[in-house]
């Protein structure tokens, strides 16, 4: 199904890593078939956390990546292309997708990772907490997908997934700000969604309760909160999203919520 040349991998030495992949011996040595094997994404906040453990995933499973983030960290990931890049700026986006899509001869999967947080009382929340959370939730994700799509629409089996959040479901108490962008990815997705799903773009939402990374620190949570010690780990989102991007083409998923067992569902 896939036709782009797949990565060179060779066989990890934790077997572990080995969901769903497929081993090979040959003359020079092992080779790992990953489901992802010939596939190319785009993984926008890759540098840390959740982001980060989906580059690590989907690498796992023989994707070319293109990584974006402030920092341009490419997480050691061999032959990721990986660039300073801030999703508040659309030609630094159309640069990375133009330089993965050259590198790797086309793109398959987006995930529109980047977001930041920051909670409290509506009237506390300092202007810039508030534009940042419009700017990079909101019109970062749209600047997104609008460099990717062109490239997404050439691929014979693309996937965008949005990264939003149980806050992009229901209304959280001192999240005004943040919920609002969130619910705006979740719309975004779903109407996408319909404009793209005969063009063979499946268009997914994850939405997690508290996962325990850097998000939001300092702006609403704080490192010793108790929370986070139950919270859900960066891997157990990156798993549901190689899920959502693995599954056969005669479906799609529309949108995964999921929340640690320490969380309520709120009904
Ligand atoms: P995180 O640990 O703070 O990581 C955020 C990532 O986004 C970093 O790689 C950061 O890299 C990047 N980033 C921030 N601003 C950016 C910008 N303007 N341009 C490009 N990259 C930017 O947060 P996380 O927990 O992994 O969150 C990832 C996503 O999951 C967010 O959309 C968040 O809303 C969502 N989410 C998180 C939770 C949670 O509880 N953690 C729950 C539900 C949903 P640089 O600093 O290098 O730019």
């Amino acid at each position: 199904m896939f036709s782009r040349a797949p990565a060179v991998a060779t066989l990890r030495s934790d077997d572990d890593q080995l969901h769903g992949e497929v081993a090979i011996s040959g003359t020079e040595g092992t080779v790992v078939v990953g489901k992802l094997d010939g596939r190319v994404a785009l993984v926008t906040g890759a540098s840390r956390g959740i982001g980060a453990a989906i580059a690590h995933r989907l690498a796992s499973e023989g994707a070319r990546l293109g990584l974006a983030s402030r920092s341009g960290d490419d997480l050691g990931i061999e032959d990721a292309v990986a660039r300073p890049c801030d999703v508040r700026d659309p030609e630094a986006l159309e640069a990375l997708v133009g330089e993965t899509t050259e590198r790797f001869g086309g793109l398959d999967i987006l995930v529109v990772n980047a977001g930041v947080g920051a909670y409290g009382p509506f009237l506390d929340l300092p202007d810039d907490q508030l534009e940042e959370m419009i700017d990079v939730n909101v019109k970062g994700a749209l600047y997104s997908i609008r460099a990717a799509l062109p490239r997404l629409l050439e691929s014979d089996s693309a996937d965008i997934v949005m990264l939003a959040s149980e806050a992009g479901r229901r209304g959280l108490p001192f999240e005004a700000v943040y919920s609002a962008s969130k619910f705006a990815q979740i719309g975004m997705t779903r109407a996408l969604d319909h404009e793209l799903r005969e063009s063979g773009v499946r268009c997914t939402n994850v939405a997690p309760g508290g996962v325990a990374t850097d998000f939001a620190m300092g702006r609403g949570r704080t490192p010793d909160m108790p929370e986070l010690e139950g919270m859900m780990s960066p891997e157990d989102v990156a798993e549901v999203v190689a899920f959502v991007v693995t599954r056969p083409r005669n479906h799609r998923i529309l949108e995964v919520a999921l929340r640690p067992a320490t969380e309520a569902s709120w009904g």
